[in-house]
């Protein structure tokens, strides 16, 4: 596909500027171009056919069925995009006085009030972008606690094994030191393990229940006991937060503080690198430590400071909120527990044709491991996901968690319908059934899509993210 600067002809306009009646006035010298500026120029219809084409050239959660596990790629209700477009919470600008703003910071507390409730938190800050951002705070919080209290020792953080990659990143980016616990058998943190672990050298345990094979961990209450009990605090990694919505809440689990990926489980579109929100909500404890709100705010004397500029992400607020609204008390728990309905419906119907990691009744995930197969037919995780694509259906996550080889890493989400599950059990069958006739063909998977398979790697790390003109 050409490239939009490869399209461009000089001379193509979409729009003509009217004629000012105001006189015009130049920038001063120092300010201005001396160059035009290179722009693509094009006419209105070859814009819209080149980004069309482009958007053909993706996976959405509009083009099918999109079961990447740890991700959440639910379905994102229109009327939240109605709302998040109205111009009284689009056009505002965030240095607004505050009685100008009175329905969007009616919306931020109304958001807030109703997060604390659902995760069981006594306050929260909207202010982080993202899920690892609101791990980074969220520890940020557990530092300050135990600095304030004069315990400096604590600079050990406890992960387990299973945790998500940015758990012990964000850690690290702290200054912590990451200790990892082991996974027992049944993928639950081993408690044996734990308590070796703990001492006066803890700063705190993160944890995300269910973990991230996709199993509730049992001894959650005795868990984050002893690290109270060590003198450590928990950590909620709450992106796994669609599995429980509405049934059990973080803070009656024991946990102290917590991050929230509202673009996952309070469904605004994701993926792509656009705009999400990882607001962190914690317990009294920590409640003086959180971020100021914004500029112009009255600065909090214990607060870890500004971690983003003004409000955070407001308009994915704003979407999180529509969609709590919209859905209710009796709607959020009913959306989790279809979740892990779907996903124990799907895995019912492929476990005997790919083994599972754990089998176990699961929550909103589960994990295959196609260790055994790549050893007998040469299939990969990664040829099975490719193939998958050739069935219309977004892949799983691969490889991940770390713990689980070959792993496919599959996550329903709770709005997709039992034609849907039952098309992927076939999909996957079919597969199977294609691994055991002519395991080779898989390797050239997949076969319809406009890519079969780039490279991976040079994309991650020489990405060519700028147009090099030829002069
Ligand atoms: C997605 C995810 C994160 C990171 O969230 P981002 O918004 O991508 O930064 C952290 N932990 C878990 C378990 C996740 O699934």
């Amino acid at each position: 596909m050409k490239l939009i600067f490869e399209r461009s002809v000089p001379g193509r306009r979409t729009f003509q500027m009217p004629k000012s009646s105001f006189p015009k006035k130049e920038l001063p010298k120092a300010f201005a171009r001396t160059e035009q500026p290179r722009l693509p120029e094009m006419s209105e219809v070859a814009i819209g056919r080149h980004y069309t084409q482009l958007a053909k050239q993706a996976f959405g959660v509009n083009n099918g069925f999109y079961p990447l596990g740890s991700c959440t790629m639910k379905y994102n209700p229109r009327v939240n995009e109605a709302v998040a477009a109205l111009p009284g919470f689009a056009r505002m600008h965030p240095l607004q006085p505050r009685d100008t703003a009175v329905g969007c910071h009616e919306v931020l507390d109304t958001a807030r009030k109703l997060l604390c409730e659902i995760t069981g938190m006594d306050d929260m800050t909207f202010q982080p972008a993202a899920g690892a951002h609101g791990e980074y705070v969220g520890l940020l919080l557990m530092k300050k606690y135990h600095e304030q209290r004069g315990d400096l020792k604590r600079t050990r953080v406890l992960v387990p094994d299973s945790a998500h990659g940015t758990n012990p990143a964000s850690a690290a980016m702290v200054g912590f030191t990451v200790t990892h616990i082991p996974s027992d058998e049944e993928g639950c943190v081993d408690l044996t393990a734990l308590k070796a672990a703990l001492d006066d050298t803890v700063a705190g345990l993160m944890l995300t229940n269910p973990n991230t094979v996709g199993i509730f961990d049992k001894n959650i209450l005795e868990i984050t006991r002893l690290v109270h009990e060590a003198g450590g605090l928990n950590y909620y990694d709450g992106a796994n937060l669609n599995a429980i919505m509405g049934w059990v809440r973080p803070g009656d689990m024991g946990f102290d503080v917590i991050h929230l990926n509202l673009h996952k489980t309070f469904s605004t579109p994701h993926g792509g690198g656009g705009p999400g929100a990882g607001p962190v909500g914690c317990k009294n404890l920590l409640k003086d430590f959180l971020p100021h709100s914004h500029m112009g705010d009255e600065r909090l004397e214990h607060s870890v400071g500004q971690v983003r500029a003004f409000y955070g992400n407001f308009l994915v607020v704003a979407r999180a909120l529509t969609y709590i609204l919209t859905l209710g008390k009796e709607g959020l728990p009913q959306a989790s527990g279809m979740a892990v309905l779907n996903a124990n419906y799907l895995m019912h119907q492929i476990k005997d044709d790919y083994p599972l990691a754990y089998d176990r009744i699961c929550m909103h995930e589960f994990v295959l491991t196609l260790e055994k197969i790549k050893k007998e037919t040469g299939v990969s995780a990664l040829d099975v996901a490719k193939c998958l694509l050739d069935y219309g259906m977004h892949p799983p996550t691969m490889y991940f968690p770390l713990i689980v080889h070959e792993a496919l890493m599959v996550e329903p989400t709770e709005t997709e319908n039992r034609e849907t599950l039952d098309d992927a059990a076939k999909a996957f069958k079919a597969i199977k059934k294609q691994i055991q006739d002519d395991p080779e063909s898989l390797h050239l998977c997949p076969i319809t899509t406009p890519i079969s398979r780039p490279d991976e790697v040079t994309a991650a790390r020489n990405p060519i993210v700028r147009y090099a003109f030829e002069n």
